[in-house]
């Protein structure tokens, strides 16, 4: 009950701008015929025949160009949308991105350094080991940061509203449909992905459900409560659905 209810977008939603323009890699084989292929990383790579003059191959490209960038197109917004978990690729904490940056180590580690998630990992080439390393560095993040901004935000209710309730224990769980919930016992869970989002969302979040404490639905009550806390909430709430 009384979650605050943004869904999950489809990734294909999001603006990814593109440009119309492109390189190529030649690659001479023994073959027959020429073929382009679009890789994961967006590189065009043309298959030719040794014997190919370089303008027919050339001229083969430019007639496909269109063929080409749209295919380019389609390749990077699939990998823009979905993180891949290899050295350099950006992920987000608290509304910034930051490069993975990937060593080899006896045992696995992730922390925070000079600009850059760095993930220690058994094996760097085996993407799910960084993952691992990795979530599990949010949700160290997420436990010290929420129960943080927890305290921070009780605090800014008033007096009457602190003197009624405690401040709730955080269950932390890696929801798809939700940013928070608050049970009838006053448990609040928050949803690990937030460690993705800026602060302010964190904070509205956060304070979204302690007004729950206080009135359960959506009614003008629990919004006059919420307005009173953060005036600005709307803003907050727009800027979550638009990262989401
Ligand atoms: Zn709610």
């Amino acid at each position: 009950m009384s979650a605050f209810d943004v869904t999950d977008k489809p990734a294909d939603q999001l603006p990814l701008v593109v440009d119309q323009t492109f390189d190529y890699v030649i690659k001479r084989q023994k073959r027959k015929t020429i073929a382009v292929h679009v890789l994961p990383d967006g590189t065009v790579e043309v298959r030719a025949p040794k014997w190919l003059p370089k303008y027919e191959l050339v001229d083969f490209v430019e007639q496909r160009a269109d063929w080409i960038v749209n295919q380019r197109q389609q390749v990077l917004a699939k990998s823009a949308t979905k993180p891949r978990f290899q050295h350099g690729q950006y992920h987000p904490f608290l509304g910034e991105t930051f490069p993975l940056w990937i060593e080899r180590a006896g045992r696995s580690s992730a922390q925070f350094k000079d600009g850059v998630l760095l993930i220690k990992v058994r094996e760097p080439s085996d993407s799910q080991q960084i993952e691992q390393a990795l979530q599990q560095w949010y949700r160290k993040q997420a436990e010290a940061i929420f129960e943080e901004r927890m305290f921070a935000c009780f605090e800014s209710f008033p007096d009457w509203f602190q003197d009624k309730f405690r401040i709730p224990e955080i269950t932390i769980r890696k929801m798809r449909r939700r940013w928070g919930s608050c049970s009838s016992k006053g448990e609040v869970t928050l949803n690990l992905w937030l460690m993705k989002m800026p602060l302010d969302c964190i904070d509205y979040v956060i304070v979204h459900e302690l007004c729950h404490l206080h009135a359960f639905h959506h009614g003008k009550e629990f919004y006059r409560l919420l307005a009173s806390i953060l005036p600005d909430w709307r803003v907050r709430e727009a800027l979550i659905e638009q990262l989401s």
